[in-house]
């Protein structure tokens, strides 16, 4: 209703209706990033490639819709794949290619961008490892069709993982919630996203992307989609524990200054707390006890040096956050286009 009420005379009406987007079965592209994943790219082009056809078949999207890969600088031979399945097919098999590795967000956001060039009207960001379900993508099409600029596949188990990683993802949602951010749990970058709001996407100039934060902010009709994640079909994860925790950071420091509220509050706190002690020095001194200062001097120096190196190590994310986005560097370079 809301895309229907526009003028006819506004450029911006040129976007597809609900109503249009019902008749017309839309353009697709299936955006996936890929690092050194030669052990899973040929078999994940099949099953994808399967399901392309299948829902071009049933008519549900338009015969032109393809699978993008994003080659996010890889060492292996994850581009000769791509190269090759395009030689195959020049329609259905597309790439672009990194000339260094930017991140799996960058590689997202590209592939996305790269859709518009293609003039699709919607996109699929998924896993180049299969543990997106692709039985959901007719699901989010559908969802698409009837309205949704927006679908996010929220996955409904955590059977696949580790320990560990379910207990880091739900800490970090937690985190993510109590900061205030828009972050939808259990979703990873599993969406559905219209030419629309992959417009006003590339209109975020930051360099430190955070997709699973951006998303949710740019404020669509949105829904979810429901699917059981499986575990990767070979070769190992891209994610060491080192980039999950930059990954989280990255999250928070993009999206919230709590932290740097926190400073003050402990910096409060201690504060308070030395005046406790100070009041119980007056006190031994008056009384005339005899003032073991060595435990009390030890424990308040160690606390203080503590704080304050937390508290400037805290600053020093943001300082350096604020230093990379002055560079204005771009956030990826595409080398090869196919
Ligand atoms: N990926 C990427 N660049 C990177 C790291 C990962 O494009 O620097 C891609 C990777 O090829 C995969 C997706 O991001 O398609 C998710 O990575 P992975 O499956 O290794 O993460 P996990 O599922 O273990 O969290
Ligand atoms: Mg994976």
């Amino acid at each position: 209703a809301r895309l229907d009420s526009m003028p006819q005379d506004n450029h911006e009406a040129t976007f597809r209706t609900p109503a249009t987007r019902n008749s017309v079965p839309p353009k697709l592209a299936l955006v996936i990033p890929c690092y050194n994943e030669e052990a899973v790219l040929p078999e994940t082009a099949k099953v994808l490639g399967q399901k392309i056809g299948e829902l071009i078949g049933r008519n549900l999207i338009s015969s032109a819709s393809c699978i993008l890969f994003v080659d996010d600088g890889s060492s292996d031979a994850t581009w000769s794949i791509i190269k090759d399945l395009h030689g195959k097919d020049r329609t259905r098999y597309r790439g672009i290619e990194f000339s260094h590795n930017s991140g799996h967000q960058n590689a997202v956001y590209a592939g996305l961008v790269e859709s518009l060039s293609l003039d699709c009207d919607a996109s699929i960001s998924m896993d180049a490892d299969l543990q997106d379900d692709p039985n959901a993508i007719e699901e989010m099409i559908t969802n698409f069709r009837n309205g949704d600029e927006i679908v996010f596949g929220v996955r409904n188990n955590r059977d696949t993982d580790t320990v560990f990683k379910r207990f880091t993802a739900e800490s970090f949602y937690r985190l993510m919630t109590w900061m205030g951010t828009d972050t939808i749990p259990d979703h990873a970058d599993f969406r559905l996203m219209g030419a629309t709001s992959i417009r006003a996407l590339s209109q975020y100039k930051e360099k430190n992307l955070y997709l699973r934060g951006i998303v949710p902010a740019l404020g669509f009709e949105s829904s979810k989609v429901y699917y059981t994640r499986g575990s990767r079909i070979a070769g190992e994860s891209k994610y060491p524990f080192s980039k999950m925790l930059s990954f989280a950071l990255e999250g928070i420091t993009s999206f919230s200054v709590k932290p740097l509220r926190l400073i003050t509050l402990t910096g409060f706190m201690s504060i308070l707390a030395s005046f406790v002690m100070l009041i119980y020095t007056i006190v031994s001194v008056t009384t005339g006890q005899a003032v073991a200062g060595w435990g009390s001097m030890m424990f308040s120096l160690w606390l203080l040096g503590g704080l304050i190196l937390t508290s400037l190590g805290v600053v020093g994310e943001y300082v350096g956050r604020i230093y990379i986005e002055t560079k204005q560097r771009p956030r990826y370079i595409i080398e090869n286009r196919l």
